[in-house]
């Protein structure tokens, strides 16, 4: 039975402790975060695709994704790219310090409808972080899914996020196809070049009980999803996980609003049939 965490304030950050840092690339790193209270890091979970928001005391607060999986307990995992003021300071932590996190938040990935079905991921650059979560969960789980796709584009070789997992894990598992480009060929790199679309010529997909989950740079997803459209696929069985700007991540303050819908807790993750009427949603 899965116990949940309640609050009697949803906005009271739990107390976490940095006790990892790894860098990704340039301007990405992995930050490791373990619960200081016993309870909270014993029954803390939270699905594939949710976000928390990690604040850092004088600075402020952000939202980010859950890169970890559930599947594996211990350390919260969060990939972050430095940007302002907030992931400057996330940056700038040291092993040991103690930040703030509220969350999980929004819906995350419904795993369990995923269930028995093929699945195409399409991840631009850190749009990688969510999926990460997801794909390990899968390859947790490997029995209750079909065969997985893996589509990864990045700028260049060096902005690719979790190589390791890209060159030595995710090909290797069991029933696992997984295809890389960057945009600018490189002398280092012996791979395709051209966008993240560019794979759709070198891996035929069949739309076929297949879910397609994208997330990237917010131009991506338009031509990726006409091209998913082009070989079959329905817009309930696309599934996209958006990002905007946003403040209370529960539902409140309203800044994260696309049309009717609030990403942080409709979303992050939406399917295609529900955006696509949404002014500016894609
Ligand atoms: C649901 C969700 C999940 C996210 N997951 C991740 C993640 O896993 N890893 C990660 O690195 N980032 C993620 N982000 C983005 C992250 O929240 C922002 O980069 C962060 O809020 C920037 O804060 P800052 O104080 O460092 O930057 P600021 O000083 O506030 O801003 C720096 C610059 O970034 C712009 N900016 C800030 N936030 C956003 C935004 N949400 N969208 C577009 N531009 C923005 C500002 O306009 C400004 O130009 C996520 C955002 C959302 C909404």
């Amino acid at each position: 039975m899965q116990i949940t965490l309640t609050r009697e304030n949803e906005y009271l950050p739990d107390l976490a402790k940095l006790m990892k840092k790894t860098k990704l690339t340039e301007m990405e790193s992995l930050f490791e975060f373990e619960f200081l209270d016993n309870n909270v890091r014993k029954y803390f979970t939270y699905n594939p695709g949710q976000f928390v928001q990690v604040s850092i005391f004088g600075v402020g607060e952000a939202p980010f994704s859950v890169s970890s999986t559930p599947t594996r307990p211990g350390n919260l995992e969060l990939g972050i790219r430095q940007t302002g003021n907030v992931t400057d300071a996330i940056h700038n932590l040291n092993v040991g310090d103690v930040v703030g996190i509220r969350g999980p938040y929004g819906n995350g990935f419904s795993m369990d409808k995923l269930c028995g079905k093929n699945l195409l991921f399409i991840a631009g650059g850190i749009g990688m972080v969510p999926l990460r979560s997801v794909i390990n969960y899968i390859m947790d789980k490997r029995d209750d899914y079909g065969k997985v796709t893996i589509f990864y584009g990045a700028c260049l070789p060096d902005e690719r996020v979790f190589v390791d997992e890209l060159e030595n894990v995710w090909p290797n598992a069991p029933d696992v196809e997984m295809h890389q480009t960057v945009d600018e060929c490189h002398e280092t790199w012996q791979g395709n070049v051209g966008v993240v679309t560019c794979l759709f010529d070198v891996c035929k997909v069949a739309s076929e009980n297949t879910v397609a989950i994208i997330c990237g740079p917010p131009v991506m997803y338009k031509f990726v999803v006409q091209d998913l459209m082009k070989l079959g696929f329905k817009g309930d069985d696309i599934l996209l996980s958006l990002e905007r700007k946003m403040q209370c991540g529960v539902g409140k303050c309203a800044h994260c609003q696309i049309g009717h819908k609030l990403t942080c807790i409709d979303g992050p993750v939406f399917t295609f049939s529900e955006v696509q009427r949404l002014q500016e949603a894609i």
